[in-house]
């Protein structure tokens, strides 16, 4: 057997995305041993039904005792108090990591609390589903998507390599970006996306015209694929508005500029001008399909009526 990369990996959050990290690192035989801890009793006794991992560990702090790595997979407004929490049970050298859909406010969070000695690389593995908790992880959930790395100033380029790896051999592309810039490029690709979601969708449920019983029932002309996005985690939500604002606010002043130009051309009949607006936006969809980031079967490869999986 091939060394694994980690002697100790420690998972703190084992929810969607930390418990598909659990699920690809053993099936990849990434770490000799897995170590997990979660916020409430009741989840860590899941996660062991599951078999995740090899120990588990209440306190976060004991969790990470002896981790060579530490990957935090919580919601990013939690991210303080847990560099807080973890931080004087962190061993000089060991990486510590996490996978929040924002950045720079993660940095901002975690750095101050992280012990000199201790390599701090954030990571988004650009990967998902709307579901939440340690079932709804799958091991193939990172297979060909994107994960971020956001090195800090400083990054021991050794430890950027290292978790590089980790992120490859459970399937991932990646690729390094500054935080901010990061932030930036999320808000408009899946940031905004999210918040017109759940705008929509809370639209159609105000409508005292249409009754929601109608909106169910028609739901299939685009409205429903708004709800699968409109139904993902409240608080993971919450958090990223939260600490994705300034990003978010720049992107949403552009999106309702563009948006009355396109009221403007209904209004007044301007048919050209949709019809181009319309053709640039299918080549990007185009472009997307052939990098492989999604299916070009109708109905996004849904075969009927059931719900993809993802
Ligand atoms: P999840 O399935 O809801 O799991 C959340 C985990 O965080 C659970 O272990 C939960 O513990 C713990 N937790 C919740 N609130 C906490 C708090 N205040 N303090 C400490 N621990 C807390 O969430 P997820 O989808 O895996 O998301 C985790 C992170 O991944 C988020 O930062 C999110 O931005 C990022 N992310 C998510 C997606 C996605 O599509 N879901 C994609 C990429 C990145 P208990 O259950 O024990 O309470």
């Amino acid at each position: 057997m091939s060394q694994p990369l980690f002697e100790r990996l420690t998972l703190v959050g084992i929810g969607l995305i930390g418990s598909s990290i659990a699920r690809a690192a053993r099936r990849d035989d990434l770490a000799r041993e897995i170590v997990i801890s979660t916020r409430r009793p009741e989840t860590l006794a899941r996660a062991a039904e599951l078999g995740l991992g090899d120990r588990y560990v209440l306190d976060p702090c004991e969790a990470v005792r002896g981790a060579d790595c530490v990957i935090v997979s919580i919601p990013v407004g939690a991210s303080a108090a847990m560099a807080e929490a973890i931080a004087p049970g962190l061993k000089p050298g060991a990486i510590v990591s996490d996978v929040g859909s924002v950045k720079q406010s993660v940095v901002d969070q975690m750095q101050p609390h992280l012990p000199a000695g201790v390599h701090f690389v954030p990571a988004h593995p650009l990967a998902g589903t709307e579901h939440s908790g340690p079932e709804a992880g799958f091991p193939s959930l990172f297979e060909n998507r994107w994960c971020i790395l956001t090195p800090v100033e400083g990054s021991d380029p050794e430890a950027v390599e290292r978790l590089k790896a980790f992120w490859v051999g459970m399937g991932s592309k990646v690729e390094l970006m500054d935080p901010k810039h990061h932030d930036m490029v999320l808000a408009i690709t899946s940031h905004i996306p999210h918040l017109i979601a759940y705008n929509i969708v809370g639209t159609a449920e105000n409508l005292g015209a249409v009754t929601k019983s109608e909106v169910i029932k028609f739901s299939a002309s685009g409205f429903r694929d708004f709800t699968r996005i409109a139904a993902s985690d409240p608080t993971m939500w919450r958090d990223v508005f939260l600490h994705n604002k300034d990003a978010v606010i720049e992107m949403l002043g552009r999106f309702v500029e563009d948006l009355f130009q396109l009221q403007h051309a209904i209004r007044f009949g301007e048919g050209d001008m949709l019809f181009h607006h319309f053709t640039r936006t299918r080549e990007i969809r185009r472009a997307i399909i052939d990098a492989g980031q999604d299916t070009a079967a109708p109905d996004f490869g849904r075969g009927g009526t059931k719900p993809a999986a993802e």
